[in-house]
């Protein structure tokens, strides 16, 4: 992706016209961020990357668990798209620190996601330049919306604080979300 940086000069107001994303310093229009640049009609503007461009702090991601470690888990990330409200796939990656994962002290993040769960979490920080997304699942709506068994690949059923396979009986424990089983981004 080939990105403006902030400050950049993009040409003279004599050959384009400014738009969005843009600034004008002695006759020249310059980029105001990191962001893609498009000239349509001699108007030049610059936007955010579109895999960026509907996240930002605070809004709600569903995840899917592809990676955990004691301190991190990487999670596959869908956001949803209000303006025509679908959820648009992506290949985004967002990452879920242990110290953001639940109110109060977590050992390690093993304990609470496992690979192949699906997660309801809020965005913290978006930082294009890094190309890093970092979510959180510390309020009682996030956290884990779907797990399945370890033994049988059922899925798990919440019992209480814990999750139950119907099929096997096998228990296990997770960041359970109240909306679990609701995959609604509400
Ligand atoms: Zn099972």
């Amino acid at each position: 992706m080939d990105l403006t940086k902030p400050g950049e000069e993009l040409g003279t107001e004599e050959e384009f016209l400014k738009g969005t994303g843009t600034y004008l310093e002695n006759e020249k229009i310059c980029s105001l961020l990191l962001g893609e640049k498009k000239i349509e009609d001699r108007k030049m503007t610059v936007d955010r990357p579109y895999r960026y461009r509907n996240l930002h702090r605070g809004v709600l991601v569903f995840g899917r668990i592809e990676k955990v470690s004691d301190q991190m888990a990487l999670a596959s990330i869908i956001p949803i798209d209000q303006k025509i409200g679908r959820y648009p796939k992506t290949n985004d990656y967002a990452s879920l620190h242990v110290s953001n994962v639940k109110q109060g002290f977590v050992d390690s993040l093993k304990n609470e996601v496992k690979i192949g769960d699906i997660i309801k979490a809020i965005v913290i920080n978006v930082d294009i330049r890094k190309g890093q997304i970092e979510i959180a699942t510390d309020k009682p709506n996030l956290g884990v919306v779907k797990a399945f068994c370890s033994k049988c690949r059922n899925i798990l059923k919440k019992e209480d604080n814990t999750l139950v396979c119907e099929q096997c009986g096998f228990k296990d424990n997770r960041v359970i979300s109240n909306d679990y089983r609701n995959l609604a981004l509400k």
